[in-house]
């Protein structure tokens, strides 16, 4: 089949006016100038999506699709109550309703572009809905853990979870491991654990320097961290000597930082510790919304891409953006920037592009297969409409999808060649009355 539109965008070379993308078996086998690729192909079925942009399929690197059916249930709580709310009303979710809230999620990245996620789990059904779904990516199993004496049973368990989700994965998904943060993982587990992935070449991500509080934990022993875990389990003292680091000091100063390892958020991070991440290529998950939202704090992504680190987008959970559309989060990521620096082009719509989608599989470790319209790797694109009046006029592709695109006017989304959502429906997928369902789940929650 040839796709062929306005514009393709191959992201590791130059957009490409009126251009064609050939897909045969899953795969991409050219892409080029239209006239060229149908010249060159006579016997392949054309398909014109017209005034439109095509584009890799965008790679979210951080969501929780467990959480999206709490999407807009807690708006203005800071992080530590936030959190605690999430947790205890997660947890009163059974896992049918916890599986349907990752389809809800599943279903939104389809349809929003989406074609990888890097998803992390404490219950596993956001795996199941990415097998249900088609998407692709890596979904990282969830472990807390602040008592050492619980460690042995803490590893049991996470073995035993770690295994069961690989037994439920497919081809497209991989399996990684997800300590939560350095507040709700000891040491010793978080050593543990670094240590078996490395081993065993398991991808890793963590949560990092996302808070003030996070900092103050972690550099003093103090704040609301430590206030809770004493109130929480009734210590004298919480059994946490705080190492007196600064969280990415404290990962250096462990010995775990890597190039498996995918850090979240950021937002408390000094420019030379971006260098020290980049000497060990850690991977970094930039989440603008969510730290906006929960009034954490900016992450410095200027500093980060300064500092040539490997950085894909985010939007983390529904539960703390409330959307997990990359377009929203491009824009914003874009503007917050140039707004935190007064520097028109402190972040360029092109580079912004680059992260949802070649960076992003980069940071997954799937850069070989996807992230860029190239021959050899897997058909995994989607394609934007331009041809209504707020996309209009386009001179430049990429400051139509960061600016003025938004998710709704995503006319194609495609997966290893097959579309998966097309003008405005679904394919291949047994959608049932997953968003009629989540009523159900809003009804619950709200007499919690
Ligand atoms: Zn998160």
């Amino acid at each position: 089949m040839i796709l062929t539109a306005q514009w393709v965008l191959p992201i590791e070379r130059e957009a490409i006016s009126n251009g064609a993308v050939v897909v045969e078996d899953g795969y991409i086998e050219a892409v080029g100038h239209k006239d060229e690729i149908v010249d060159n192909y006579p016997e392949e079925e054309v398909k014109d999506l017209g005034s439109a942009i095509i584009l890799p399929g965008m790679v979210n690197i951080h969501t929780h699709l467990d959480y999206t059916a709490l999407r807009g249930e807690n708006d203005n709580l800071p992080f530590l109550p936030w959190i605690g709310n999430l947790v205890h009303k997660s947890r009163a979710l059974t896992q049918d309703e916890v599986l349907l809230s990752a389809k809800l999620g599943a279903l939104e990245l389809l349809a929003s572009g989406v074609t990888a996620v890097g998803d992390t789990t404490a219950t596993g059904a956001s795996l199941q809905a990415a097998v249900w779904s088609g998407l692709r990516g890596v979904v990282y199993q969830e472990v807390f853990g602040m008592d050492d004496e619980k460690i042995d049973e803490t590893l049991s368990d996470l073995e035993e979870n770690f295994r069961n989700l690989k037994e439920d994965s497919n081809s497209r998904l991989s399996v990684g491991l997800s300590p939560h943060a350095p507040y709700s993982v000891s040491r010793w587990l978080l050593k543990e654990i670094s240590s078996w992935a490395e081993q065993e070449g398991i991808p890793l991500s963590m949560h990092l320097a996302e808070t003030e509080e996070e900092l103050s934990f972690l550099k003093e022993g103090t704040g609301p961290f430590a206030t809770t875990y004493r109130q929480a389990v009734g210590w004298e003292d919480i059994p946490w000597q705080e190492p007196g680091l600064s969280p990415v000091e404290y990962l250096a100063d462990l010995d775990i930082l890597t190039e498996n390892l995918l850090l979240v958020h950021l937002v408390q991070t000094e420019r030379e510790e971006f260098d020290l991440l980049q000497q060990f290529d850690v991977k970094v998950a930039h989440c603008p919304k969510s730290n906006a939202k929960l009034g954490t704090g900016i992450a410095d992504l200027s500093a980060m891409l300064d500092s040539d680190l490997t950085v894909g987008l985010g939007t983390d959970s529904a539960a703390s953006n409330n959307s997990l559309d990359l377009f929203s989060e491009m824009e914003f990521g874009v503007l917050l920037q140039r707004a935190n620096q007064k520097k028109a082009d402190a972040v360029t719509a092109e580079e912004i592009v680059r992260l949802a989608t070649i960076k992003g599989a980069e940071a997954l470790g799937l850069d070989e297969e996807i992230g860029s319209l190239k021959p050899g790797k897997k058909a995994d694109l989607t394609a934007v409409r331009i041809d209504n009046p707020a996309n209009q006029p386009v001179y430049d592709p990429y400051s139509a999808l960061v600016y003025t695109a938004s998710s709704r006017d995503v006319i194609l989304t495609m997966i290893a060649g097959e579309e998966v959502y097309e003008a405005g429906e679904f394919k291949n997928i047994i959608v049932d009355d997953v968003v009629a369902k989540i009523d159900w789940i809003t009804d619950k929650v709200d007499k919690l």
